[in-house]
């Protein structure tokens, strides 16, 4: 009576158990090496350099100057590092067109907080934006550079692009 009852039960587990690992190892075996060949590749054939800048509490960039050059592709890694929440303190990163009057943008964006500060009726000066980030947040934008010149770039927060700017040059 025990061994019938035993039995059967230890069957479907072993074989839950077997095609279980052999998922998990088949995955954990392929799927990074897969994975990170692949990034290797797009990154290799995208070609975009990656600029990491930090935003705090204290309305900083870590960055306020890049160089590039006309056509290269980028990718912008935001980090907020601060600890305030986004409603006080949120940041982002907006990579304006050369002669973008940026005290009227900004004027703009504070009016548009649905739109995470990118004013809609403005979005031709964009040239690309992150996420409005709260606090321990992340977001990246790639993008080509379109030609040589001098972009502003700023935290468009309400306030913020007093402190929270700087200059892309682009060759
Ligand atoms: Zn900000």
């Amino acid at each position: 009576m025990n061994t019938r009852l035993v039995l059967p039960f230890v069957c479907v587990a072993l074989l839950l158990s077997a095609c279980g690992k052999n998922e998990t190892a088949s995955a954990a075996a392929s799927e990074p090496a897969a994975g990170a060949a692949t990034a290797n590749a797009a990154d290799a054939k995208a070609g975009a350099r990656v600029i990491e800048i930090t935003a705090n509490d204290q309305m900083k960039f870590s960055i306020t100057t890049i160089e590039a050059k006309a056509g290269e592709e980028l990718k912008v890694v935001l980090e907020n590092i601060g600890n305030l929440p986004i409603e006080a303190m949120g940041h982002n990163w907006v990579l304006l067109k050369p002669g973008t009057d940026v005290a009227s943008f900004a004027a703009a964006a504070a009016a548009a907080r649905t739109n995470e500060y990118i004013p809609p009726a403005l979005a031709d000066k964009v040239v690309a934006h992150t996420k409005l980030l709260g606090p321990k947040k992340t977001d990246s934008i790639t993008f080509t550079v379109p030609a040589a010149g001098e972009y502003p770039f700023i935290c468009s927060f309400p306030g913020h692009f007093v402190m929270m700017k700087g200059t892309l040059t682009a060759k």
